[in-house]
C-alpha cells in the first residue's frame, strides 16, 4: 500500500481523544484527510474495560472504538507506528517505519504510561502493568501459573486488578505507601468501606507501607521485604501512577511541565499543534486522568483545528466502578476537597451519599450503592442542580442525615 504522504490533520495516539476528534473533523468537513498514528498493535480501544476483564478474558478485537470501515468512511489513514520527531517548521512528522507525514494541524493524543518500578533488580519484563491491553494479556498468559499476587498502589487500578484476581480465585496483598485506597477520588469514610468489603474478600491490605526491596528468585517468584516482613509472591502488579509522554513535544521545543501545556482552545505553544487528554496540561494546571474527559478534549480539539472556535471548560466528569461488591461513584472529589462547602451525608441502608453544595448548587458528589440513577448523578453535578432539585429528582428515605459547613484546606 503506498500512503499519501500530506494529510490536512494527523493526530498522534489512537484513543478516545483521537476518535472524537474524528466526528468533530468530519462533522465540519467530511473531506479533511486525516492520518491516525497509533502506537499499540491493534485498533484503538476500550482502555477502561482492559482490567475489568481480567475474569473474563478477551481477544484482540473485543474493545474496538471503531470498525475498520469507519475509519475509511471517515477519510482516516490509520497506521500502526510510532512517531518520532515533529519538525514544526517543515509541518512534518517523522515515523519509525513509514516515514516522513506533512500535516496542516497536528494533534497529540499520546495520553500516558505507567511509571517504571525502580529497585535493584528489578527489570521491566519482571512485573506487570495494566496501562495496555497488551500488558494484561501478559498478565492473563501467565495467570493459570500463579497464585499469590503483589499489588503495589491502591489507585483505581490497583483496586480494580486486584477485585478481579480475588474472584479468579488468586491471593491478593495490596501495599500502598499512603494511607488509604482511592485517596484521590473518596472521603475517607468510603475508603474505610472499601477496605471492609476487601478484606472480607480477602485482600491483605496494608497501607503506610514501603517496599524496601525485591529479588527474583527461583521459578519467577519475587521475594519482597516491607518494615519487618518478608514474604514470597508469584507475581507483582504495578498501579503505582503514570506519567505523560510529552518526549515528542518536548523534542520540538513546545512548552512542556508534567503535560503538554495547552491554552482554553487545546493549542499548544505552537498555534498549528493541538494536544488534547490525559497528556494534555491545561491553564489552571489541571491534568485529567478520566475517559469522558479525553473524550470532551478529543471533541473540543477537532473543532478548534477546524477553525470553529470552541473554548475548553473544566468540568465534572465522574468516575464509577464496582469492586468488591460496592458501586462507588465521584464526581469532583479533587476539587471540592479543598475550599469552603455544605457538606450533606445522607444513608439509607448501604446506601450512602455526600453532596458538596456551595451557593445552592451541587459542585461535588460520592456515592456509593445506588447504581442505577448514576446517571443522574452525573447530570446533577455537570449542571449544578440545587439542593431541592437535587432533593426532589434523587430522593431516598433518609434514615440518617446530616449537614455541615466545612473549609478543607
Ligand atoms: C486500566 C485502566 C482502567 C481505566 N478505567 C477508567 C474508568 O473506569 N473510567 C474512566 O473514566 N477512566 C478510566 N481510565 C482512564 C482512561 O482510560 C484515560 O483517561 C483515557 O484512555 C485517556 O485517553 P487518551 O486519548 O488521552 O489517551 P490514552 O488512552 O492514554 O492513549 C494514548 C495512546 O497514544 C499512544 N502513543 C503515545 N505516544 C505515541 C507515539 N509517539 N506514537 C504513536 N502513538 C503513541 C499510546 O500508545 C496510546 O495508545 C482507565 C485507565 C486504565 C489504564
Amino acid at each position: 500500500m503506498t500512503i499519501d504522504k500530506r494529510y490536512d490533520i494527523i493526530i498522534v495516539g489512537g484513543s478516545i481523544t483521537a476518535i472524537e476528534a474524528i466526528n468533530s473533523i468530519h462533522e465540519i468537513n467530511p473531506h479533511t484527510k486525516i492520518l491516525l498514528i497509533s502506537g499499540e498493535d491493534r485498533l484503538p480501544y476500550k482502555r477502561t474495560m482492559i482490567n475489568k476483564n481480567i475474569v473474563r478474558g478477551f481477544d484482540k478485537d473485543d474493545f474496538k472504538l471503531a470498525t475498520n470501515e469507519w475509519y475509511q468512511q471517515n477519510n482516516v489513514t490509520l497506521i500502526i507506528d510510532r512517531a518520532t520527531k515533529i519538525d514544526r517548521k517543515q509541518k512534518s512528522l517523522e515515523t519509525a517505519t513509514n516515514g516522513t507525514y506533512t500535516y496542516n494541524k497536528l494533534l497529540l493524543a499520546t495520553g500516558v504510561r505507567s511509571k517504571t518500578l525502580k529497585y535493584n533488580n528489578l527489570a521491566h519484563n519482571d512485573y506487570y502493568r495494566v496501562q495496555n491491553a497488551s500488558d494484561v494479556e501478559k498478565l492473563l498468559k501467565d495467570i493459570k501459573h500463579k497464585q499469590s499476587f503483589l499489588i503495589i498502589g491502591s489507585g483505581v487500578e490497583g483496586i480494580e486488578t486486584a477485585d478481579q484476581l480475588i474472584r479468579k480465585g488468586k491471593n491478593v496483598t495490596i501495599i500502598d505507601r499512603n494511607n488509604r485506597p482511592m485517596r484521590k477520588l473518596l472521603p475517607e469514610e468510603y475508603s474505610n468501606e472499601l477496605i471492609s468489603a476487601m478484606k472480607n474478600k480477602g485482600v491483605h491490605y496494608l497501607p503506610n507501607t514501603s517496599i524496601n526491596s525485591v529479588n527474583r528468585i527461583r521459578n519467577q517468584q519475587y521475594e519482597v521485604t516491607f518494615g519487618d516482613s518478608k514474604q514470597v509472591f508469584d507475581g507483582i502488579i504495578s498501579c503505582i501512577g503514570t506519567q505523560a509522554n510529552i518526549e515528542l513535544a518536548q523534542e520540538a521545543n513546545l512548552k512542556t511541565n508534567k503535560g503538554i501545556l495547552v491554552n482554553n482552545f487545546l493549542q499548544t505553544s505552537d498555534p498549528d499543534i493541538y494536544a488534547g487528554g490525559d497528556v494534555a496540561e491545561h491553564s489552571n494546571g489541571t491534568m485529567t486522568t478520566l475517559w469522558h474527559a479525553a473524550a470532551y478534549q478529543g471533541e473540543i480539539a477537532g473543532l478548534n483545528m477546524m477553525s470553529i472556535s470552541r473554548e475548553h471548560k473544566i468540568k465534572p466528569f465522574r468516575l464509577k466502578t464496582d469492586v468488591f461488591g460496592l458501586f462507588l461513584f465521584s464526581a469532583n472529589f479533587e476539587n471540592v476537597n479543598s475550599g469552603q462547602y455544605e457538606i450533606s451525608c445522607q444513608q439509607q441502608g448501604n446506601l450512602k451519599r455526600t453532596i458538596y453544595y456551595k451557593n445552592d448548587e451541587t459542585n461535588g458528589i460520592i456515592m456509593m450503592n445506588d447504581k442505577n440513577r448514576a446517571k443522574e448523578y452525573q447530570q446533577a453535578v455537570m449542571e449544578k442542580w440545587s439542593k431541592e432539585k437535587f432533593n426532589n429528582s434523587l430522593p431516598i428515605q433518609q434514615s440518617v442525615i446530616f449537614s455541615f459547613a466545612a473549609s478543607f484546606k
